[in-house]
């Protein structure tokens, strides 16, 4: 009797202390998806890599994005319209039932905009959702179809973006694109910086190498609280046939010899891989090597509260 008692005071103590804790209202950023352009698995691809995947839904990997949750206010945006746009947008507003407000564009490369067809009449119909993109990409969005039909139908009310230049998303939250260097055959190619009450995050899904590059990834790092890096190669043995100085990008192992001295290593997550990096699975030699050296990789539905 007494320990029937003493169980159900236990359980109601527990249900009660949850129940007042104060939650986290903070805006945060969720990944959306980690995969380069192509996603894993990846057309055409009857390797290793992808073998097990194409059967199996529970397997696959969506193309890099993220989603900015503000629970305070209700609204919610995200960076890069992917080719898997549609499971994004709902998990996005499974987090948060609230007001879509916007999609930021990094470049015009197929997994950072194509998802745009979405919006248009053939599936959403949507009515002036605002889709923020620097000049270049701007201008190719309005002067070529099918994007142009999105812009001719107000599906999207293009917002103008300029580097280093803050977007005030509200009283909590804001957004400043920066150019990094990148193939930009479209438009030019964009990372973000977002900031919260507390903390900063950097998003670089696409850059070529660091040297390139006129800010210093370290102090880059060292100056926000977290950082999603291009990390779409772990070495120079991954795609072996294909010329990799055509396709640059700082491979990881790379990454973590230029940050090798950073006291905040742990806030890096790497993040779009290309379907060929051992790092997307989780039990690899690769990802023990970049958790031993201190660093992350990015997982889907991952949080950071800012
Ligand atoms: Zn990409
Ligand atoms: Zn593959
Ligand atoms: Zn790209």
């Amino acid at each position: 009797m007494f320990n029937r008692f003493f169980l159900s005071f236990i359980v109601l103590s527990i249900f009660l202390i949850g129940w007042t804790l104060p939650r986290n209202n903070n805006p945060y950023i969720v990944i959306l998806g980690i995969a380069q352009d192509g996603g894993a698995p990846h057309a055409a691809c009857t390797k290793e890599c992808c073998i097990n995947k194409w059967d199996n839904p529970k397997l696959h990997n969506q193309v890099s994005s993220i989603g900015i949750v503000d629970p305070l206010t209700n609204e919610i945006w995200m960076i890069d319209a992917t080719p898997d746009f549609s499971l994004q947008l709902n998990t996005l507003t499974m987090e948060q039932k609230g007001v879509f407000k916007g999609v930021f564009l990094t470049h015009a490369h197929i997994g950072h905009y194509t998802g745009l067809i979405h919006l248009g009449r053939e599936v959403m119909g949507a009515k002036e959702i605002p889709v923020y993109a620097m000049p270049k990409m701007e201008n190719f969005l309005s002067n070529n179809g099918p994007w142009s039909q999105l812009v001719d139908l107000n599906n999207i009310d293009i917002k103008s973006l300029k580097n280093n230049t803050t977007v005030k998303l509200n009283s909590n939250l804001s957004i400043t694109p920066f150019l990094v260097p990148h193939r930009d055959e479209f438009s030019e190619t964009v990372g973000y910086k977002i900031e919260g009450p507390n903390k900063s995050l950097i998003f670089i899904p696409d850059i070529d190498k660091w040297e390139k590059w006129t800010k210093n990834i370290k102090e880059v790092v060292e100056e926000n609280d977290y950082s999603l890096l291009d990390g779409t190669f772990f070495d120079i043995n991954e795609l072996p046939g294909r010329d990799m100085s055509k396709i640059p990008h700082p491979f990881i192992v790379e990454s973590m010899e230029v940050l090798s001295d950073v006291d905040s290593k742990s806030s890096v997550h790497f993040i779009h891989l290309n379907h060929t990096n051992p790092a997307l699975d989780s039990y690899s030699t690769a990802t023990k090597t970049i958790k031993n050296n201190g660093f992350n990789i990015a997982r889907r539905n991952q949080k950071f509260h800012l």
